[in-house]
């Protein structure tokens, strides 16, 4: 406690210090009686002068009561006490209390003059005291005394107030320590209690926040349960779409089984029937094998028939810009049942001018007459033509050998009669473009029957007895021939040509492409060597083969077509240059290789021991295709020109020396007149 406060103030500061536990009312107990009033009696107690006449009691009433004391009015005043005087005056009652207390701790006053005796005395209760006189000095002093004693009594009571406010004090002070330790608990307890709080916000908000995650969430499994509700109804009536299909196919599959029962039935007898179809079949089959081997051996004795070397004779157009022959020069008699039949025979006229008359008169001229397998006039077509080797065709598919031969001079029409005339034509096609096209159809008709084709291409050309490929490609094109005529396998009869390319072919397209390559090879070899291809035999082969699996059974034939070199012979009376020795060595070439063929076809038709093949390598390449069963065919070209008929007739013996049926033998000497003639 300050001891500089005056009791007063620290009571003031007390009731001040109160306040607030008016306002919150401490759970301590309060000591003394007067500190359990209620919070109404507190806010009196605000009033001062209340509180104090409360605890003061009827003491301090009497004595605030009193009226006041006249001296003091007439004692010189201080300034202070003027002021509480007027405080007085101004406060009343109220600020009676204050004077005193201030009187209490004020110095001690000068002494005032003291009323005399019989004066009047001070005023009572507002009303003016009697005035003693100023004689009455007795009075005054009694006055005074009683005064005195008055304010020793009031000094009293005011110590015992004093001492009450004291405790009072201290009371309050004890309290306010109290209060204060509470304030602190109560500031700790609101600190927990704000954190708690704060924890709680902030719970409170992660709450909220959850709360609008999980509403998102029911909202969306909402959504869901409404779609899920919608599928749920969609598969409902699914399901019941489901359910009449299920009820609608069990019906069916009820008939069904119903009718499968009795086509089971039906089946059993089907299978019987297809039992008995099948064996018909193949005893159909069977018959159908046997008829197609018997047509092959009716087929290839036919052929014999026709005879297994054949002469065609075939007669170009005349060329524009040719000159136009006499007529007469080459004539087609009918056969013996009239212009119907085929030409089979050709009359060639040649006037012999080295032949004179005695009378000087023209001679007559002397008409060659010659019988083919056929003649072919100027005007006939490609497709007749092979209309006519057809069946020859066949023959190499049955597995028989088959040679076809064009024979004649330079310019005759052996290759147009062989690969076809220029500008790719298809009217123009030859022979080896139509026999392939047969070949490749019947092949595909005879898969049907079992038999499967396989087909294999070569084309060489003989120039001076060596051999060269017409196939070759990249560097080796168009150069000469290290080609070499070979046994395939050692022991085989099968003969190869080495570095010469073997092509398999399979359709038309294929061949065109050879044949295409084969004329640029010829055409590189013109440039270099003046117009070889006219100098050398070109030979087209085909190896056939054919198999029947299910019966085993195989076969294969070569088919050759050969475009032989010019037939014409060297003028001897021409000058012999270094080119006309080259001129000459080919056409020796030439002629012996011709000749060996003429000896070769002789002896295979008088079927002689000895088979002169060796003698040249065109008769060594093709012997496999010309011995034994094969079917040979030779197209002797003929020059419609007058200029050639020297070339045409010589051409003429010779395919008529080949056609020599072999029941009636020729005379040798022919052949060798011929071939001696031609050397
Ligand atoms: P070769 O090969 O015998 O030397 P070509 O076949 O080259 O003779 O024929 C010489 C010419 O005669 C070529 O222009 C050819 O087109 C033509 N020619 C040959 N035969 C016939 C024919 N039957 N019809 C039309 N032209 C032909
Ligand atoms: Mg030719």
């Amino acid at each position: 406690m300050d001891p500089q406060r005056s009791p007063l103030l620290e009571l003031k500061g007390n009731i001040e210090l109160k306040r607030p536990l008016i306002k919150a009312p401490s759970r301590l107990p309060l000591s003394g009686s007067r500190l359990k009033r209620r919070p109404d009696q507190m806010e009196d107690g605000l009033e001062p002068e209340k509180k104090r006449t409360r605890v003061l009691g009827a003491t301090t009433k009497i004595a605030t009561s009193r009226p006041r004391v006249p001296p003091l009015t007439a004692v010189p005043q201080t300034q202070g006490q003027t002021t509480a005087q007027k405080v007085s005056k101004k406060t009343g009652p109220r600020c009676s209390t204050t004077v005193a207390t201030v009187l209490k701790n004020q110095k001690p006053v000068p002494a005032v003059p003291v009323q005399k005796p019989g004066t009047v005395p001070p005023m009572v209760g507002g009303k003016k005291p009697s005035k003693r006189p100023a004689w009455d000095l007795k009075g005054q002093l009694c006055d005074v005394n009683a005064e005195l004693k008055r304010c020793r009594e009031r000094t009293q009571t005011l110590d015992q107030e004093n001492q009450q406010l004291q405790d009072q004090l201290r009371d309050a002070q004890e309290q306010t320590k109290a209060l204060g330790t509470e304030r602190r608990t109560l500031e700790g307890q609101l600190a927990t209690v704000q954190a708690h709080a704060e924890q709680g916000q902030q719970e409170l908000k992660k709450l909220r926040a959850h709360i609008v995650e999980l509403e998102e969430r029911l909202s969306t499994q909402e959504g869901l349960v409404q779609e899920l509700q919608k599928k749920q109804v969609e598969l409902q009536e699914e399901r019941r779409g489901l359910t009449s299909q299920l009820e609608e196919k069990e019906r069916r599959l009820r008939t069904s089984e119903a009718a499968l029962s009795s086509s089971q039935a039906e089946v059993a007898s089907l299978r019987q029937e297809t039992a008995a179809q099948a064996a018909l079949l193949t005893e159909r089959e069977e018959r159908l094998h046997g008829l197609e081997m018997e047509r092959r051996r009716l087929h290839n004795q036919l052929q014999e028939l026709k005879g297994n070397i054949r002469v065609f004779c075939r007669v170009r157009p005349v060329l524009p810009g040719e000159p136009t022959p006499p007529p007469g020069l080459l004539l087609f008699p009918s056969g013996p049942s009239g212009p119907s039949d085929p030409p089979t025979r050709l009359s060639l006229s040649r006037s012999d001018e080295r032949r004179g008359t005695l009378s000087g008169a023209p001679v007559p001229p002397t008409r060659h007459d010659f019988s083919f397998d056929r003649v072919f006039p100027p005007g006939s077509r490609q497709d007749e033509v092979f209309e006519e080797i057809a069946m020859l065709v066949q023959s190499a598919l049955d597995g028989y050998p088959v040679c076809i031969f064009a024979y004649g001079q330079t310019g005759s029409g052996k290759t147009f009669t062989m690969e076809g005339g220029p500008g790719g034509d298809p009217q123009l096609e030859g022979l080896i473009p139509r026999a392939l096209r047969h070949l490749f159809s019947v092949a595909q008709e005879l898969s049907g029957q079992g038999w499967t084709y396989s087909f294999v291409a070569s084309y060489v050309e003989i120039y001076n007895e060596t051999v060269r490929d017409l196939l070759a490609t990249g560097t080796r094109k168009g150069q000469g021939g290290d080609c070499e005529i070979r046994h395939a396998r050692p022991g085989s009869e099968e003969l190869t040509v080495t570095n010469a390319r073997y092509v398999p072919v399979s359709c038309e397209k294929e061949v065109e492409a050879l044949l295409h390559l084969a004329r640029q090879n010829r055409a590189v070899a013109r440039t270099a060597q003046n117009e070889r291809s006219s100098r050398s035999h070109s030979v087209f082969q085909l190896q056939i083969s054919g198999e029947h699996s299910s019966r085993g059974l195989q076969c294969g034939a070569p088919l050759s077509l050969v475009d032989l070199a010019g037939s014409e012979r060297l003028d001897p009376g021409l000058a012999f240059g270094p080119g006309e020795r080259e001129r000459l060595r080919e056409t020796q070439a030439i002629n012996s290789s011709l000749s060996t063929l003429g000896l070769v076809i002789m002896a295979l038709s008088n079927k002689e021991s000895h088979v002169p093949y060796r003698n040249s390598k065109l008769t060594y390449l093709l012997q496999n295709s010309l011995g034994g069963s094969a079917k040979m065919l030779m197209f002797v070209n003929i020059s419609p020109l007058e200029e050639n008929v020297s070339e045409s007739l010589n051409s003429l013996r010779f395919a008529s020396k080949v056609r020599l049926p072999p029941v009636i033998p020729r005379p040798c000497q022919y052949l060798w007149v011929v071939v001696g003639f031609s050397i």
